[in-house]
């Protein structure tokens, strides 16, 4: 396992986007790398390629060779996990389940297909996730937030003075 931090993977900017938007300052986010092997004692999901722990402020994901996506996409799956950190740190919670996939796949760029959101899938998606959460989480996310696309104009707002 290798850990490193938000500096080292150059993600300082990231960072600070979301301690605005979240309004949660974390001092310390630790990212730790993991093996195939290694990360296979933690997976639960064949499609898993990290995870978070919030309370140790810390991400989990498998090396990027084993992780069957290009560096930029890779990269992304970090951001997602670091956006999980920043969930429970400001709702004490991880539920619903949608809107904590939605945003951690809306904000760190995984740009998902359209799909039909119904209010069964957002009770479904309550407290259970499958394969298909981050699509609909994605989706509900993104019709709240009027239907932009990650990169409008809303996200790249930076909130300056006040
Ligand atoms: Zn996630």
């Amino acid at each position: 396992m290798k850990i490193t931090t938000i500096e080292e993977m150059n993600l300082q900017d990231f960072k600070t986007k979301l301690e605005d938007i979240f309004n949660v300052k974390i001092d310390k986010i630790l990212i730790c790398i993991l093996s195939e092997e290694e990360f296979s004692h933690f997976r639960t999901a064949e499609w898993v390629v990290g995870f978070a722990f919030p309370r140790r402020n810390a991400v989990f994901v498998i090396e990027e060779h084993s992780s069957n996506r290009s560096s930029e996409e890779w990269l992304k799956v970090i951001k997602h996990e670091i956006v999980h950190v920043f969930y429970e740190n400001k709702f004490h919670s991880v539920m619903p389940y949608w809107l904590n996939e939605g945003m951690a796949c809306y904000l760190s760029g995984q740009q998902k297909f359209r799909a039909e959101i119904s209010i069964s899938d957002l009770m479904k998606y309550h407290n259970s996730a499958d394969k298909d959460i981050y699509n609909v989480g994605y989706n509900a996310v993104k019709l709240m937030l009027g239907g932009k696309e990650l990169g409008g104009k809303e996200y790249d707002k930076t909130k300056k003075s006040d």
